[in-house]
């Protein structure tokens, strides 16, 4: 190989290991190759040669481009893996971080509450029951004991529409003798009545809709110690089995004798605080015998079977369960408010 041609071929040599880059690669190519690169001009100089020359040259030339072209190719391939191994270095990822979620809906923490009464009362052999939200005025007042000029109504706020003789009920209680009628004088009646009532009350404490839980046992030979013992086991189910509960004389038109039960105060555990106004017990629902009045009206006879019914409100307990201070917040549906319930594990999510 004549000396030139050597020469070049150590220089290109060189200058290919020594490129970092694709850009310089490419510029090693035009400065070699391209158009008015050193190896094209020589080729083109190669016209002005004897004939052997020109044979001679030419092979080496053709030669040393062939050389350069490999070596240019060979270099960009290990370039471009090198870029990829790098980036693929920069991208990866660790499989062993926690994927990310979707967020989850949740059910509303007076679905929960409900839901959590329902089975603790379906597990001591009681069924549900249901009832109509706009009911017949017979049923939510006259029939349990409320006559029309009866003052306990003024107790219960009421929502009449524009059918005569028709209301919003004012508590699940109609539910009661709605279920009488449906066993049609057949024993046991044990039932739950869980869903809306509606009163024109409305603050901190009080909301127009509400929800309620009614129940009802009819046997022969119910007593207050029934009552006593279905209720506290229902606390404890619900609360915690460190509460305690006390009943104290009440008056309601469809129980007699009627009495109210208060659970130990969640804030101070009995001790006495503000929340409780220094008593340590806090009301959670009402209940009693069922009146004779109610019973025959529902079809059984009070001489010879009897009963006791409670019912008591969803939201009261939902705060008490779920550590809500204003019973709005749950109506609301404000969702950083509900989904500070995602996971809370202090009771089964229902
Ligand atoms: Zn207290």
């Amino acid at each position: 190989m004549d000396k030139q041609f050597e020469e070049w071929h150590t220089e290109i040599m060189q200058q290919i290991h020594a490129a970092q880059t694709l850009s310089e690669l490419q510029s090693l190519r035009s400065h070699w190759l391209g158009r008015r690169g050193i190896i094209t001009l020589a080729m083109k100089g190669l016209s002005s040669l004897s004939i052997e020359e020109r044979r001679s040259q030419g092979q080496q030339l053709n030669a040393l481009r062939e050389t350069v072209l490999d070596l240019l190719t060979s270099r960009q391939q290990e370039m471009e893996m090198a870029e990829e191994t790098t980036q693929l270095q920069r991208e990866q990822f660790d499989m062993t971080l926690p994927g990310s979620w979707p967020q989850t809906g949740l059910l509303h923490p007076i679905t929960r509450t409900r839901r959590f009464i329902e089975d603790v009362f379906l597990r001591m052999g009681f069924s549900l029951e249901y009832g109509p939200e706009i009911e017949h005025e017979w049923y939510n007042f006259e029939a349990l004991n409320m006559p029309a000029n009866h003052p306990a109504r003024d107790m219960q706020d009421s929502f009449f529409i524009n059918v005569p003789g028709m209301v919003l009920r004012t508590h699940t209680s109609p539910v009661q003798i709605r279920a009488m009628k449906k066993y049609q004088g057949r024993l046991p009646v044990r039932i739950i009545a869980p869903g809306r009532a509606f009163r024109r009350d409305d603050d901190a404490t009080h909301v127009p809709m509400f929800f309620q839980v009614e129940g009802l046992v009819i046997d022969h030979g119910i007593t207050l110690a029934d009552l006593k013992g279905t209720l506290t086991t229902m606390a404890q189910e619900l609360l915690g089995t460190d509460i305690r509960t006390r009943f104290r004389p009440s008056y309601f038109p469809f129980t007699e004798p009627s009495v109210e039960m208060d659970v130990t105060c969640a804030s101070c555990g009995g001790t006495g605080c503000r929340v409780c106004k220094g008593t340590g017990w806090v009301e959670i629902l009402g209940s009693g015998m069922v009146h004779p009045v109610v019973l025959t009206n529902g079809g059984y006879d009070p001489s010879q079977v009897s009963g006791f019914a409670f019912g008591l409100g969803i939201e009261r307990l939902a705060m008490r369960i779920f550590g809500i201070d204003d019973l709005r917040l749950l109506y609301q549906n404000d969702m950083q408010f509900l989904s500070q319930f995602q996971s809370y594990i202090g009771r089964p999510i229902l």
